[in-house]
């Protein structure tokens, strides 16, 4: 493949090179790249702000994450964040450091996948900063969306009975993560060229952690139906300690099914490969990108029969705690972080 380094083009000539393409389709952008600051009128909707900052060899591993995945993965995630305030993201910034590893047409497979995003969710990308870096890629995005008053969605919300429900299944890119890494470690050393990573009818796992999806369907589809739900996350960090975010902030217990937690097949089959308990991985793998959401029980009906959600379980009082309930109908209590219970 062709190599430029980013030299030939010089700072300026980068930003340029990479966002000349650019076009602006939201009315809220009124200035994009190409001044001192973006300008941006959202009139009478309230404005959502969010930032992810993302390190190469903490956050991301360059050995088996191709740069336009991580640029489309970069953007999403922070879409994710405002479609779980019930909002719809208009505008990011994109900031990068760069070390000399990184050539032009880097960038430009990067960029491609950021852009790919924002053409899927009508969002702009309005600025950024450019910086060289001594370790590697960093790089930091900026989300600003836009909230209807009275309509944005805070974790502190849930009540008594509410009921709790997911979009999509569980686990998934967490599982998608450790076949990354056990066949990085199984081919390290080796010559490319013998030896291919066996990743036969497990597409979907590596999809879901290479390529995660922003539920933005899900926001449209509740808002057709004129549901706001009370309290509102997705879940990057794992579900048990989403859950856990949204009763210490509600002030409330919660009570979820082990058997309506929605598992994947694909999820299924590799944990047994892995000989990992499956119910543990669900509620603790991260990076599904699914919303969690509560809303009053008056629409169970209206729940069980909307595609790609599930009623996973119901809000309770503070002091009867989280518990997951088992399909024996035993009660553990959930814990943020490795719930190893099932293990023992
Ligand atoms: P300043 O010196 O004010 O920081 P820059 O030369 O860094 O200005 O940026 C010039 C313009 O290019 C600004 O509109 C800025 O938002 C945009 N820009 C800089 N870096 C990037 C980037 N990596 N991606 C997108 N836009 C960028
Ligand atoms: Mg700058």
């Amino acid at each position: 493949m062709q190599r430029t380094e980013i030299s030939v083009l010089g700072e300026f000539g980068l930003i340029r090179y990479l966002t000349e393409k650019i076009e602006l389709k939201n009315p809220s952008t009124v200035k994009g790249v190409g001044d001192d600051a973006a300008v941006l009128d959202y009139k009478s909707k309230q404005v959502l702000v969010t930032t992810d900052l993302l390190l190469e060899g903490v956050h991301f591993d360059l050995v088996y994450v191709p740069l336009k995945h991580l640029g489309y993965k970069s953007a999403i995630v922070n879409f994710s964040d405002i479609y779980a305030m019930n909002g719809k993201p208009k505008q990011i910034t994109v900031s990068i450091g760069l070390s000399k590893r990184f050539c032009v047409e880097d960038l430009e497979e990067f960029y491609a996948g950021i852009q790919l995003a924002c053409e899927e969710h009508g969002v702009d990308l309005v600025g950024g900063d450019t910086s060289a870096s001594m370790t590697g890629l960093a790089i930091s995005i900026t989300c600003l969306g836009e909230g209807e008053k009275g309509k944005i969605v805070y974790r502190d919300g849930a009540k008594e009975n509410d009921l709790i429900c997911v979009s999509g299944n569980l686990g998934a890119a967490y599982m998608g993560l450790q076949l990354l890494e056990r066949e990085k470690t199984v081919f390290a050393g080796k010559d490319k060229e013998e030896v291919q990573p066996d990743f036969d009818g497990k597409e979907y796992l590596l999809q879901r952690q290479l390529r995660p999806e922003a539920r933005k369907d899900i926001i449209e589809r509740l808002a057709e139906k004129g549901v706001v739900p009370t309290a509102m996350m997705d879940i990057s960090d794992g579900l048990s300690s989403e859950l856990m975010h949204i009763c210490t902030q509600s002030k409330i217990g919660c009570r979820v099914y082990e058997d309506k937690i929605p598992i994947d097949y694909q999820t299924a089959m590799m944990a047994e490969e892995f000989n990992m308990n499956l119910v543990t991985a669900a509620l603790n793998g991260g990076e599904d990108y699914e919303l969690l959401f509560t809303v009053p029980l008056e629409f169970y009906d209206l729940m069980d029969n909307m595609e790609d959600v599930k009623i996973i379980g119901h809000i309770c009082k503070e002091d009867m705690g989280y518990c997951l309930v088992t399909r024996d109908g035993q009660e553990f209590p959930l814990k943020a972080q490795g719930w190893n219970s099932l293990n023992e």
